[in-house]
């Protein structure tokens, strides 16, 4: 039997309707950012395998760090232990962050960085004995699909089976250009009208919702007014960090700082399954008790794995290098050069690049949905022409990893561009 065959058999795979979806492809080798399939296909990964893979599959740099590590102290609990692939990991991150970050909290995944930074958000105002249960979040977002996570995003394809189950969220306009206004004066309304504890956002570039971006001096003015109004803010950077804005953290274009910082995808370069929630001091100091009910009664068993540790201490050491930064400088000119090629095409309505994110939207007759027959038809024909690609309804996205070669990343514009003529 074929290893499809005997997924087939016993997987249930994410946000896939089996009995209409097509089979998967069984993928048997990765390398920089090729991947190879059962039949020795070879697809250039052009989404970083769901952005988290900025420096290469099968890094060899970040797999020395992972095996050096699992042979030295692969876990130990973190409940009354400590380690220092932890505790160097703790320094390196809070030396880059925006410099208000004091304090840094391990979970499993980006959902669990946004579960952890909710629940902080509402439980610094119970242990401040002052009801404010109430969390901002933008329209369309996506920050995971645990519960609270699930209920701070808006696009109801992934959450309407469980609408009425949710915690408070009131939702706001995206700030994107022209739009800025409503969107202030929505937040002013919904600070005005409920008990907000914290307001959660992707910083400038809405990823699940196609890339759609918008300017720091909108979220600027934004923090701003929760500033004022002493509501929390969260940036969930966790598509956004480590470099795909074109800076480290995209909080980084900011004038303002965040309260917390939501982490995960690109931390371990894609190898190991980890994220970070990272905190002021104010925050942490409202848990500092002697009281043990105000304490933060949050952990996963796999809390701070040294190795996943060793794997983001090793990929951190590769963004810093000035061969991975001139990498973004790179790709994001070739991007332009490919968006000025491409936006007055007839079937293109809009084109966006940040950093190393280019996204296009095409022309349709009706609005297409997020996995509608225009989106398969584009992914199959992707596909076909050996380039990993997942269109978002009538939005097609690329966000490479960083060590993509100019040939490869020519070789997905080609195909992009041959797909717009045969929709
Ligand atoms: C992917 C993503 C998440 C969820 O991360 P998982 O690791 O899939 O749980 C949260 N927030 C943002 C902005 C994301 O892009």
């Amino acid at each position: 039997m074929s290893l499809i065959e005997r997924d087939s058999q016993h997987l249930w795979h994410p946000y896939t309707q089996h009995k209409t979806a097509a089979l998967p492809i069984a993928i048997i080798k990765g390398e920089g950012a090729l991947l190879w399939d059962e039949n020795n296909k070879e697809y250039i990964d052009a989404i970083a395998s769901w952005w988290v893979n900025p420096y290469g599959h099968s890094n060899k740099y970040i797999a020395d760090a992972i095996y050096k590590q699992l042979t030295t102290l692969e876990h130990v609990l973190f409940g009354g232990f400590t380690h220092e692939p932890a505790i160097v990991l703790a320094e390196k991150l809070l030396a880059i962050l925006p410099t208000n970050q004091k304090k840094v909290f391990f979970s499993d995944n980006g959902s669990t960085s946004v579960e952890v930074a909710i629940k902080v958000a509402l439980q610094y105002f119970y242990n401040k004995g002052e009801k404010r249960t109430t969390i901002i979040a933008f329209e369309n977002a996506f920050h995971g699909d645990t519960f609270a996570a699930m209920a701070a995003s808006g696009i109801s394809f992934y959450t309407q089976a469980f609408q009425g189950m949710f915690i408070d969220v009131v939702r706001i306009p995206v700030p994107i250009k022209g739009q800025e206004q409503e969107s202030f004066d929505a937040l002013r309304k919904v600070i005005k009208n409920n008990n907000c504890a914290g307001f959660i956002f992707e910083p400038l570039v809405q990823g699940a919702a196609g890339m759609v971006m918008y300017e720091p001096e909108a979220l600027d003015q934004l923090i701003q007014i929760c500033q004022d109004n002493k509501v929390i803010t969260i940036a969930d950077e966790v598509m956004t960090g480590f470099g795909k804005t074109g800076k480290t953290f995209a909080c980084d274009y900011l004038a303002q700082k965040p309260d917390m910082m939501c982490l995960s995808k690109a931390l371990t370069g894609g190898t190991i399954p980890m994220a970070i929630t990272t905190f002021t001091q104010d925050l942490f100091d409202a848990f500092y008790d002697d009281d043990i009910n105000k304490a933060l009664f949050h952990g996963h068993t796999f809390t701070a794995n040294p190795t996943g540790c060793a794997a983001a201490l090793a990929s951190l050491s590769l963004l810093e290098t000035s061969a991975m930064q001139h990498n973004l400088v790179r790709i994001n000119k070739s991007h332009l050069d490919f968006k000025k090629r491409i936006e007055n095409h007839p079937m293109v309505t809009a084109t966006r690049v940040l950093g190393v994110i280019f996204a296009l939207e095409i022309k349709t007759e009706t609005s297409a949905s997020y996995y509608g027959t225009l989106r398969n038809r584009l992914y199959d024909f992707f596909i076909e022409n050996g380039v990993i690609l997942r269109p978002v309804g009538n939005i097609v996205y690329i966000l490479p990893p960083y060590v993509i070669t100019d040939a490869q990343l020519q070789k997905v514009y080609e195909v992009v561009e041959s797909a717009l003529e045969i929709v």
